[in-house]
């Protein structure tokens, strides 16, 4: 046995006993029927902490409480359980946020969309098929299969807006400590398979795609693998950039 693999198994049969002693991870359990309102099932079920937080982050969820805002002790009660509501990008939230920040929450954002969103916040974004070519329609659950991915002007429309947001909240009061962007469009959704076939037979995507999109185009293989890599290293991290809270 050599060394390092003996001192693993040392430490391990020394961690053991601990991890023997340690308490059982609540396990999930699948409700039937009408269910109760999120909070009851939160008191119910999960516990508060039993240390304290210190400056890690809470958890947020797809489903908390509500997107209006609650009562302080509400909020106290998913933050003693390591839990905060989140709030959507939309300055509607506001009052939400106020109530949140007021009651020592982090104010959070988070967003998800897809599919031929954003691209399709500005005209003129999807694919000029070729004439004669039946597209390939995406089973995705957030088809995209119609934007031409290196088209951004409806980016850059959701970027202002972002921004435009951002400003309001900053003019009401409220410190926005994060923004999550579930953002899963091009191009990415055509990575699929055969998803980049219909990107192929557009005129506008072969003028305006990097290699190697053109030459796998040219030499007429049916798939463009190594492309959504090669084009999203340098094309996405600004495209994101300019959608973030920091962006002038
Ligand atoms: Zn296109």
């Amino acid at each position: 046995m050599r060394n390092a693999t003996r001192r693993l198994l040392l430490a391990a049969l020394a961690l053991a006993p601990a991890i023997a002693s340690a308490e059982p991870p609540l396990v999930p359990q699948k409700t039937e029927g009408k269910r109760p309102p999120f909070l009851d099932r939160l008191k119910a079920e999960v516990p508060p902490l039993k240390n304290p937080r210190g400056t890690r982050w809470p958890m947020i969820c797809w489903e908390c409480v509500s997107f209006d805002p609650q009562p302080p002790e509400v909020y106290k009660a998913l933050l003693d359980r390591g839990i905060t509501q989140h709030i959507q990008l939309d300055a509607k939230m506001i009052p939400a946020a106020q109530a949140l920040q007021k009651a020592g929450c982090p104010v959070i954002m988070m967003q998800g969309g897809g599919g031929p969103w954003p691209y399709d916040q500005a005209p003129n974004w999807a694919h000029q098929f070729d004439v004669g070519y039946t597209p390939l329609v995406s089973k995705s659950w957030w088809p995209s299969w119609k934007a031409c991915p290196a088209v951004f002007e409806g980016w850059r429309v959701n970027a202002d807006r972002i921004r435009d947001t951002l400003r309001k909240f900053k003019d009401a009061g409220v410190t926005v400590d994060a923004v999550w962007m579930d953002w899963e469009g091009e191009p990415s959704s055509s990575g699929q398979k055969n998803g980049w076939e219909n990107a192929r037979h557009c005129r506008r995507c072969r003028e305006t795609l990097p290699p190697p999109f053109s030459a796998t185009s040219r030499s007429g293989t049916a798939t463009a693998a190594g492309w959504p890599r090669t084009f999203s290293r340098p094309t996405w991290p600004p495209r994101s950039a300019t959608c973030s809270p920091a962006a002038p």
